[in-house]
């Protein structure tokens, strides 16, 4: 700029200059004194050239840097700036340009955050997500789409989405959202590695101002997980009814029997009302511990943590134990230390050592032993239930605290156990974050060890969703 400016300026000396000569030409007829003129001419050639200086540094030199900054401007440059300080209207043109200069870069320094958090969001979404223009053309795929589908995003941006993404159900989406131009849902599933993924589909029309169409958006979530809770809850409703079949089956039988043959002696119609009873019974626990289950399980269930005493809780627990078990002659032996203090449900503690005993003495055969031990482990308080009875198979250990798994259902259904007591067990020491570990051996006995913090958060860990089956246990079996 300087250069063409001192172009100009020389331009408009050399015509001074011609123009002054040519007036001292003509001139120089009628003058007499030459010297005379020459002065004159050469003070008015300096005064010409000091006023041209003046008014290119004062009008010309700052319009033709306005006229810089706003080219810049035009060019997307928003740090350019008129950098001369003028007073009048220059100077206001001067300060105007500045200032929209400044609102134009910070519109951009905005755009570009705004931009950049879109493209933090889409990169970080826990959906993959592919943004396809109205002709087909893929222009965004994220982190968690290539993770899920594999390859990079040079392999589908740029690319048409059918000559690069493999999936029916994609391609489907993408036609009835263009189709459409309203949001489709669709569901499918992948291998991978022999593992099944199940993933929601969502399309989404993507319209400009004018409403036309000009692209979609595909939103693709994992649901494998919500498809697994989906399968456990069937599983469950099969699994119950199938339970309640039996006794409701026995039961009604029964009562018609009593109700159609009148002549039925009285030896008969006690057998019969005996097994109704037996049998409501075998519903009614199985219902108790259906209900212990459910409520666990609520996300509002809260641990009412208080402080306890082993030795007072085992007092409360041994009398309904002895009973069972004297029954079948089998000693119940404790090993504790009576003083110990932790922070517990203690009522759900009770429940599990309730229907560990219980089984222990299910399941080990007359003039066995069941033992309790309580001591502590460091910041945790640790239980221990061991038996001499039958043992567990080491197939069966990974699956007994599954609902209604029973490791032999004909002997266990003549034990009048329901299946739930050791995923009881299980759900309340999750609740407590405590874990629990089983050690079996065929024929020779088992135990289980449970090992729960003796303080706990308070309601902290009272919400806490169960986790998934075996999530915690640990299991060892020497058969
Ligand atoms: P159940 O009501 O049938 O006892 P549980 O959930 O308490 O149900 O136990 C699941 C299965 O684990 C039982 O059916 C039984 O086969 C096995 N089991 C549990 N405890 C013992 C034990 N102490 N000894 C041998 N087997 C056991």
């Amino acid at each position: 700029m300087k250069i063409t400016l001192s172009k100009k300026i020389m331009g408009y000396l050399l015509i001074i200059f011609i123009v002054l000569s040519l007036s001292g030409f003509i001139l120089a007829q009628v003058v007499t004194n030459i010297y005379v003129l020459i002065s004159v001419l050469v003070i008015t050639f300096i005064i010409f050239a000091v006023m041209l200086f003046h008014f290119f540094d004062k009008y010309i030199k700052p319009i033709e840097k306005a006229s810089w900054t706003m080219d810049k401007l035009l060019q997307g440059n928003y740090y350019a700036r008129v950098n001369q300080e003028m007073n009048g209207t220059i100077g206001e043109l001067s300060g105007k340009i500045n200032t929209l200069a400044k609102n134009l870069s910070k519109l951009t320094i905005q755009e570009q955050i705004q931009a950049e958090q879109l493209s933090t969001i889409i990169e970080n979404s826990e959906s993959a997500l592919v943004l396809i223009d109205e002709k087909g053309y893929i222009h965004i795929v994220n982190r968690k789409f290539l993770s899920v589908f594999g390859k990079t995003s040079q392999a589908y941006v740029g690319y048409i989405y059918y000559d690069v993404i493999d999936h029916e159900a994609i391609h489907h989406t993408v036609q009835e959202t263009f189709l459409y131009e309203k949001r489709v849902k669709e569901t499918f599933s992948i291998t991978h590695n022999d593992e099944k993924t199940y993933l929601e589909l969502v399309g989404a029309p993507i319209f400009n101002e004018r409403k036309m169409l000009k692209g979609a958006v595909l939103v693709i979530y994992d649901i494998t997980e919500f498809k697994h809770i989906e399968l456990m809850r069937k599983d469950f409703v099969a699994n119950v009814g199938y339970e309640l079949q039996a006794p409701i089956k026995s039961i009604k039988a029964d009562a018609e029997k009593l109700q159609n043959h009148t002549s039925i002696d009285d030896i008969s119609k006690d057998t019969l009302i005996k097994i109704i009873y037996e049998e409501s019974t075998r519903i009614e626990m199985l219902l108790d511990d259906l209900l212990i289950l459910s409520n666990l399980e609520k996300d509002e269930t809260k641990l009412h943590l208080r402080t306890v005493k082993t030795g007072e809780m085992i007092d409360d627990i041994l009398p309904s134990i002895q009973e069972k078990a004297e029954k079948k002659d089998i000693l119940i032996s404790v090993e504790a230390s009576r003083e110990i203090e932790f922070t517990a449900d203690e009522e759900k503690v009770k429940q599990i050592l309730f229907n560990l005993m219980m089984n222990g003495i299910t399941y080990t055969p007359e003039q066995g032993e069941v033992k309790l031990e309580i001591h502590s482990n460091g910041d945790n308080i640790r239980f221990k239930v061991s038996d001499n009875g039958i043992g567990i198979s080491k197939h069966a250990i990974p699956r007994i605290f599954e609902r209604f798994y029973r490791v032999d259902k004909d002997r266990s259904i003549n034990t009048n156990g329901t299946g739930l007591g050791l995923a009881i067990v299980k759900h309340i020491v999750e609740v407590h974050n405590g874990e629990i570990q089983v050690d079996s051996e065929l024929e020779h006995g088992t135990s289980f060890t449970i090992d729960i913090p003796k303080s706990q958060t308070v309601n902290a860990t009272s919400t806490k969703r169960i986790g998934k089956e075996h999530s915690h246990d640990k299991q060892s079996s020497n058969d």
